[in-house]
C-alpha cells in the first residue's frame, strides 16, 4: 500500500538506472544567472530600453536617478561596448564554494551509486520524487536487511533545502560514507546500523543546488513552503506549492520517522522548535534536553530556539513535527572552504541522535482478529499533561516516539476499530514495545493532518491542531479567524456518498457558537479538486450528493473569519466524523411515513417539535428566516421512540418578532414548519 503516492513519482531501484532521468550535466551551469546585481547610473529611457535588449540581463528596478539590474559579471561588457557606466553593486547568494572540495551535483549522483553498488546488503537508493526540473531527489536507506521494514527506530537526515548551502550535502554525503565504510569495522557503526533505519537525503532541493541558488526552480523559499502554521514567506500563494515540499511530505507520512534533522549553513547553532511562534513544545524536554542540547555539546554549536532568532513561517521542522509528531531540529553549519573539518565536527551528534531514534515507545497497530496492519493516530499523556501525537504507518502499522523516562498513557486510534488506552512505563536509553490489536468498530474520523494553519502573530490560542483528529473527545483546535486544515481518513476510510447526511463536522464547545466552510476531496493538495460542502454552524452534517463527489479520502476547512472570541476565535473543530457504508447498510431504511413529527403547543409561547421515530439516530434541526438564512441549528441523537424539542434551544430571548422556519432532518426526510414569534 502506498499512502499519499507523488504524482509520476517513479521507485528505480536498480543501481545501474537510478539516476537515468537526469537530463542535466555541469556544463549547463552558465545557463543559470550568478546573481550579480549591478547599478546604472541613469534612468534614461532610451537606455533602459537597450539594456533591456541584451540576452541575459534584466532590469530589476528602475529609480529616480539609477537603475539596478541582474547580470552575470560575463555580460557586462556588452553593456559597457554601448557605452554605458555599469558599476557592480553586490552579490544575492552567498559565493560560489570551491567545487575543488565540494560536490558538484553530478559527483553526488555518482558518490552515492557507486556506494550503494559497493554495499548492496546495508545501502539502497530510491529516487523519492522529482524537482521542478526533473532532477531526481534521492533518499540513501541504510540499515542492515536494507530491503526489509524492521520495527527499528527511523531517522531522516536532509540537506540543502537552500540550494547555495552546500555544507548540508557534504555532511549527509560524509556521514553516508563513514557509516558505510565502517560496518563490520567499528562496533558503534555496525550495531547503529543493525538496530536503525537511516535514511540520508543530501539534496532537497537539486535544482537550487545545481544553479547555486537558495530557491527552488520556481524561485520559491522550500523552507517556507511547508504547511503548518503557514503564513506566505515562502513566495508562493499556496502552503505546499513546490514539487520539493511536497515529496518530502509524502516521505515523511510513508516512513513515520521518529527523528528528522534540516542541515543548513548560516550559523553554527542547533535550531529548536517552533520557529513560527514563542509557544513552547509539549515535548520540549525531548526536544531540547534529550536532542538539541547534546548536539551543540559535541559540536560546540550553541542551541537557540526558532522563534526567538528569527521568526519563519512554513518551515520543514515545523511541519515535520506539527504535522507528523516527528521530532526534528534545524542545523546550521558554517560553510568554509574545506568542508571536512565541519563534517567531521558533526560526525558524533549525528552518531548521537540516530541512537537516541531507538529510544522511548514503538510498537504496532494491527487488526485483533486477522493482524492486518492498521494506520492510525496515537495520542500520549503523561498525567494531564498531553504530549504531540504520531502515526501509525499505512505499510506496517508501526510506530515510534521518542519519549523521556516516566509514565505514560497511550491512546491508539483507528477507523473502523475501537480505540485503546495502554499505560506504560519508559526507561532511559531503551525502548519499550507496546503493541496495540483492535478489535472492529464503527466509529470513523480523521486521522492525519496535511496542513494546518491557526495563527502567526498575537499568540493568544494555544490549541493544538492535532485535536482534530480521532474522535469526538470534547477537545478541540480552534482554527482562529481565517484558519485552515486539511485532514486525512486514511486509505479505504474515505467517506462515501449514502443516503441522508455522511460527513458531520462537530465544534467542541467555547460558549460560541462559530462558523467555517466545509470542503471535500481527493487530493491533499490546498488548491485542487475541492468541492464545497456547505457553511458548518456549529455542529453540522453535509451531504456528500451535493457535491457530485461519489467519494472523499480528505476534508478541508476554512474559518469564515467572522468570530473573534476570546483565547479560541474562530471555528473549534473537535473531530470530523463520517459514517462508512458498511456502518450505514446495517441500518433499515426508513420511509418517511414511518415517521409523525408535528408542531404542538406547549407550556410557554413557544410551540414544541414531537416526533416518533421507529430507530435510534441523529436528528438535525434548523431555524431559518424568511430569506433562507440559518439562525442556527443542532444536531442531536435520539432513542427510538416519542420525543419532545424545543425551538427556544436554537432561539435566545432577543430573536425579534417575524416569521421562521424550522427544518427537522430525520435519516431519509426533512420536515419544515412554520413559526411566528410575536413579542
Ligand atoms: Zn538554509
Amino acid at each position: 500500500m502506498n499512502f499519499l503516492l507523488y504524482t509520476g513519482l517513479i521507485l528505480l531501484l536498480s543501481t545501474n538506472s537510478i539516476f537515468a532521468q537526469d537530463n542535466f550535466s555541469d556544463s549547463d551551469f552558465s545557463i543559470y544567472r550568478q546573481w550579480d546585481v549591478w547599478k546604472v547610473p541613469t534612468a534614461e529611457r532610451s537606455i533602459i530600453q537597450q539594456i533591456e535588449n541584451i540576452e541575459n540581463i534584466d532590469v530589476i528596478r528602475v529609480y529616480e536617478d539609477y537603475i539596478e539590474i541582474y547580470a552575470d559579471r560575463q555580460f557586462v561588457d556588452q553593456i559597457r561596448s554601448l557605452s554605458i557606466p555599469v558599476v557592480y553593486d553586490r552579490h544575492l547568494i552567498n559565493d560560489p564554494v570551491d567545487y575543488g572540495y565540494y560536490h558538484t551535483w553530478s559527483q553526488v549522483l555518482s558518490e552515492v551509486n557507486t556506494y550503494i553498488t559497493n554495499y548492496p546488503a546495508i545501502a539502497r537508493c530510491d529516487t523519492i520524487g522529482w524537482s521542478v526540473q526533473n532532477r531526481p531527489i534521492i533518499s540513501i536507506k541504510i540499515s542492515d536487511n536494507v530491503v526489509d521494514d524492521e520495527l527499528e527506530g527511523k531517522i531522516q537526515f536532509n540537506g540543502c533545502h537552500h540550494g547555495d548551502e552546500n555544507i548540508a550535502t557534504e555532511i549527509n554525503l560524509y556521514f553516508m560514507r563513514y557509516l558505510l565504510d565502517n560496518y563490520g569495522t567499528l562496533p558503534e557503526v555496525t550495531s547503529l546500523v543493525d538496530n536503525r533505519e537511516i535514511f540520508i537525503i543530501p539534496v532537497v532541493n537539486p535544482d537550487g543546488f545545481y544553479a547555486g541558488s537558495r530557491y527552488n526552480a520556481n524561485g520559491i523559499d522550500v523552507n517556507r513552503d511547508y504547511g503548518f502554521q503557514w503564513f506566505q514567506h515562502s513566495g508562493a500563494s499556496i502552503p505546499f506549492s513546490q514539487p520539493e515540499s511536497r515529496v518530502m511530505r509524502d516521505d515523511y507520512c510513508k516512513y513515520g520517522y521518529t527523528i528528522s534533522l534540516d542541515y543548513h549553513s548560516v550559523s553554527s547553532y542547533v535550531n529548536y522548535l517552533w520557529d513560527y511562534s514563542t509557544y513552547q513544545v509539549p515535548d520540549y524536554y525531548e526536544e531540547v534536553v534529550m536532542f538539541s542540547v547534546p548536539y551543540a555539546d559535541s559540536t560546540g554549536y550553541d542551541t537557540i530556539n526558532g522563534y526567538s532568532w528569527y521568526q519563519v513561517s512554513g518551515s520543514c521542522q515545523d511541519a515535520t513535527y506539527g504535522l507528523f509528531g516527528t521530532l526534528d531540529v534545524t542545523i546550521e553549519s558554517q560553510q568554509p572552504t574545506d568542508p571536512d573539518p565541519e563534517c567531521l565536527k558533526n560526525r558524533g551528534a549525528m552518531i548521537y541522535v540516530a541512537k537516541l531514534a531507538g529510544y522511548g515507545i514503538q510498537g504496532y497497530l494491527t487488526d485483533s482478529l486477522n493482524g492486518s496492519p492498521l494506520e492510525g493516530v496515537l495520542f500520549f499523556k503523561q498525567g494531564n499533561d498531553p504530549r504531540w501525537i504520531t502515526n501509525s504507518r499505512n505499510a506496517t502499522g508501526e510506530y515510534h516516539k521518542i519519549l523521556a523516562p516516566g509514565t505514560y498513557s497511550v491512546t491508539a486510534y483507528v477507523p473502523g476499530y475501537l480505540s485503546q488506552t495502554k499505560s506504560v512505563q519508559i526507561y532511559a536509553d531503551t525502548s519499550v514495545r507496546l503493541d496495540f490489536e483492535l478489535a472492529p468498530g464503527s466509529d470513523y474520523f480523521a486521522i492525519r493532518l496535511l496542513a494546518a494553519r491557526q495563527e502567526y502573530s498575537n499568540f493568544i490560542n494555544s490549541t493544538y491542531a492535532y485535536d482534530a483528529l480521532g474522535p469526538v473527545d470534547g477537545v478541540f483546535m480552534s482554527l482562529n479567524r481565517q484558519g485552515f486544515v486539511i485532514l486525512d481518513f486514511g486509505e479505504g476510510n474515505q467517506v462515501t456518498d449514502q443516503t441522508g447526511y455522511d460527513i458531520v463536522i462537530h465544534e467542541g464547545n467555547d460558549g460560541i457558537v462559530e462558523n467555517c466552510e466545509v470542503y471535500a476531496g481527493n487530493s491533499p493538495e490546498f488548491n485542487q479538486g475541492w468541492q464545497l460542502l456547505g457553511t458548518a454552524v456549529g455542529t453540522d452534517s453535509f451531504d456528500l450528493s451535493s457535491t457530485g463527489l461519489q467519494s472523499a479520502r480528505y476534508v478541508k476547512i476554512v474559518d469564515d473569519y467572522s468570530s473573534t472570541s476570546g483565547t479560541t476565535p474562530g471555528y473549534d473543530l473537535d473531530a470530523v466524523t463520517h459514517c462508512h457504508p458498511s456502518a450505514i447498510a446495517e441500518q433499515p431504511q426508513i420511509h418517511p411515513n414511518q415517521i409523525s413529527c408535528f408542531l404542538i403547543n406547549s407550556v410557554g409561547d413557544i410551540p414544541q417539535v414531537k416526533f416518533d421515530i421507529p430507530v435510534p439516530q441523529n436528528v438535525k434541526f434548523t431555524i431559518t428566516d424568511l430569506s433562507g438564512r440559518t439562525i442556527a441549528s443542532i444536531r442531536e441523537t435520539y432513542t427510538a421512540g416519542s420525543h419532545y424539542w424545543s425551538p427556544s434551544n436554537l432561539l435566545d430571548n432577543q430573536a425579534s418578532s417575524g416569521i421562521y422556519f424550522i427544518n427537522v432532518d430525520f435519516i431519509s426526510s426533512r420536515l419544515t414548519f412554520k413559526l411566528e414569534i410575536i413579542e
